[in-house]
């Protein structure tokens, strides 16, 4: 019965069920003393980051639900109340509006905004598709906030999330600044390795579901031409699509990229229209099938490099 799911599993249930209860207090499973912090993380690739930076010291409580779609999460009044007594509220200020909402009404003094340890990039504005209302909906800040995407950018949120812990449980300080350490050396391999990658490839062109991938194209110059804009659930209009269509074709493209949680419908229109196949290059916005963020973005490297032909 000990394999590693369930066991995490009761884990997380037998913190959840206890709350901040003194029985935390005793001595865990992993021999380690002292009382969890509360993480609450927004969504899975915040989730992924505070596990590997809190690591035995915290406990981490995702807000959304794995194999859902995170940008319309809606919260439930349970998660809501979570939040008055969370230690720290890990989020992306754009992703999610009710979490923004929620964070700033519940936990003001304890969220951690990983855009504000980041330069930003400008949401896309792609040619001739300034001024689409569908363009900015569900997002209400001027950035594209899907930073996650960016290994190097990501590495960088980890480190401050380390001093971020430190300062909110000073007790296990060394911890947090040891394990944030090694994550951001993990993401810099990550970065080495997909910098590398995709350094000489016969095309830079990414035709992609949803503009997730800014700041990825922005990291290894390539060029993202979003189908649907920063909302997966934008339905592109027949104008759009078919103007996507024309630059596919002057591409040559080979790939039309599809995600694991939006239909491939319109990715499959325009990949038959235009003579390509599709492929899945996934934002990692929920937790993959398997693996981790990590094996999630080494899948995507080579999605990618099949693509694009790279040597
Ligand atoms: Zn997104």
């Amino acid at each position: 019965m000990r394999t590693a799911g369930p066991l995490a599993l009761t884990a997380v249930l037998a913190t959840s069920a206890c709350g901040a209860d003194p029985a935390d207090s005793a001595t865990r499973a992993d021999g380690s003393q002292g009382e969890k912090t509360d993480v609450t993380a927004a969504m899975y690739p915040l989730q992924w980051l505070a596990g590997q930076v809190g690591g035995p010291d915290v406990t981490v409580t995702g807000l959304t639900k794995p194999g859902t779609e995170p940008h319309d999460l809606e919260l439930a009044l349970t998660q809501v109340a979570g939040l008055e007594k969370t230690g720290l509220v890990v989020y992306i200020k754009g992703v999610q509006p009710a979490v923004d909402e929620a964070v700033e009404e519940h936990a003001p003094d304890r969220g951690f905004d990983a855009a504000t340890t980041v330069k930003t990039l400008p949401a896309v504005a792609e040619e001739g598709h300034e001024g689409d209302a569908q363009e900015e909906h569900g997002h209400e800040v001027s950035y594209d906030p899907h930073l996650w995407l960016d290994p190097a950018r990501f590495a960088t949120v980890a480190t401050q999330l380390g001093e971020k812990l430190a300062a909110a449980d000073p007790a296990h300080a060394q911890g947090y600044k040891d394990r944030a350490a090694k994550t951001a050396a993990d993401l810099g391999t990550l970065d080495g390795e997909m910098a590398q990658g995709l350094s000489t490839c016969a095309s830079d062109a990414i035709f992609t579901s949803h503009a997730a991938f800014g700041y990825l194209a922005d990291r290894y110059k390539l060029r993202q031409v979003g189908i649907s804009g920063l909302d997966p659930d934008a339905e592109p209009s027949p104008a759009r699509l078919a103007e996507v269509a024309k630059v596919a074709k002057q591409e040559k493209v080979t790939t039309i990229f599809t995600e694991t949680l939006v239909s491939p419908k319109v990715a499959e229109v325009l990949a038959q229209e235009v003579g390509a196949k599709t492929a899945v290059l996934d934002p990692v916005e929920s937790q993959p099938a398997n693996g981790d963020y990590l094996s999630a973005m080494r899948q995507n490297l080579t999605a990618l490099q099949a693509a694009l032909s790279c040597s």
